[in-house]
């Protein structure tokens, strides 16, 4: 009997992901914090935590604070920042976890350092229109900035994968800003990802890398690319033989033109593999491509086997390698015209995550 799971699972590379996080170090000169928010992309925030330790990143950066009492409940006591802003009510939750809030506006930054001496960063808009304060605007932090002045100051990029120029545009507002502030702060960091693939040589001292230590790059013409790391894979169910003229699934949008022999995945969208990928994405069993079978559904799938020989039990890979096919998340997605950052964090729950380390 193999063994395999008898279902649906999640393999993770961590050491594909150990070696992602390394080349983005050495290509930027600068320390990691690494994006470990939404449980780590989806991929389990604990192995990949621990997976990152061994390049000695500078700290972590997630989304809540609940996220950052997980990583201190795991174990981790270097420095954890958040970087969705907060209310004041979440502030002593976040003092106590001993976590690094990003703050923008006058208000919590007032009521953070009136709390604690801890270290926060001040998160500056230069256009992403989200959170922080804009740079337009920053001098009117200016006094209070002097006399508590924050650990690191940063900005977010809107379109770092786009070759618009608002990188360049985004970069210019962020110096002003910093020259609006009365004090030269002792770190500041903006790349993402994306920004990356551009900056060899960052020239900042931290670079916070999300998505690409996760195996998803920004591109073919990217100057980095990184190496696969999640998996999804599902084991054959039931095989049957149809006839010219059934449909599959519902709404009943594939129609066999042939005798059609189908396998069913024991995968569906409750798991994490998008409806929208119904009768346009492919799966590789046995070293062969096999196209999806009419519409996704909740717990299954339907793939079209006809010249394949295949049987119950068989492992189907809907994301990764199997033989010579490598089915990238960026292919995947873009087959069902949806986001790679959705398509790897909306990898649910029910799937169980399986870790392995490639050399
Ligand atoms: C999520 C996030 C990142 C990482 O973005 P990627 O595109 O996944 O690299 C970086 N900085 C901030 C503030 C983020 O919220």
């Amino acid at each position: 009997m193999s063994s395999y799971p008898t279902r649906a699972w999640v393999e993770v590379d961590l050491g594909a992901l150990r070696r992602n996080g390394a080349a983005v170090a050495a290509r930027s000169g600068s320390r990691l914090l690494p994006m470990v928010k939404a449980d780590a992309y989806g991929l389990g925030v604990g192995p990949v935590v621990n997976a990152l330790r061994d390049l000695n990143p500078w700290g972590f950066g997630i989304a809540t604070v609940t996220e950052g009492e997980e990583l201190r409940a795991l174990g981790y006591d270097g420095r954890v920042v958040f970087f969705t802003p907060v209310l004041e009510e979440d502030l002593e939750r976040a003092d106590q976890a001993n976590l690094t809030p990003a703050l923008g506006s006058p208000q919590t930054i007032n009521a953070w350092v009136a709390r604690t001496d801890a270290p926060w960063h001040l998160a500056i808009d230069t256009g992403m229109s989200r959170a922080g304060a804009s740079w337009r605007e920053v001098y009117e932090l200016a006094a209070l900035t002097a006399q508590h002045p924050p650990e690191g100051v940063f900005t977010h990029f809107h379109s770092s994968e786009l070759d618009d120029g608002s990188m360049d545009a985004q970069e210019e507002r962020f110096e002003a800003a910093l020259k609006r502030l009365s004090f030269k702060p002792k770190l500041t960091h903006t790349d993402n990802s994306a920004a990356l693939a551009r900056h060899e040589n960052t020239g900042r001292d931290i670079v916070r890398p999300g998505i690409f230590l996760y195996g998803v790059g920004s591109g073919p013409t990217a100057s980095v690319q990184p190496e696969h790391v999640v998996s999804l894979r599902a084991r054959v169910v039931e095989i049957r033989t149809i006839e010219p003229g059934d449909t599959v699934s519902y709404d009943a949008i594939f129609t066999a033109r042939r005798k059609t022999t189908l396998a069913t995945v024991a995968v569906g969208y409750a798991d994490g593999y998008p409806r929208a990928l119904g009768n346009v994405a492919q799966v590789s069993i046995r070293g062969k491509l096999a196209p999806v079978a009419g519409v996704v559904t909740m717990d299954m799938t339907m793939i079209d086997v006809t010249d394949i020989a295949c049987e119950l039990g068989d492992v189907v890979t809907l994301i990764g390698r199997d033989g010579p096919n490598l089915l990238t998340v960026e292919q995947v997605a873009a087959s069902g015209s949806l986001s790679p950052y959705e398509m790897v964090t909306g990898l649910r729950s029910r799937i169980e995550r399986t870790y392995v380390e490639t050399q």
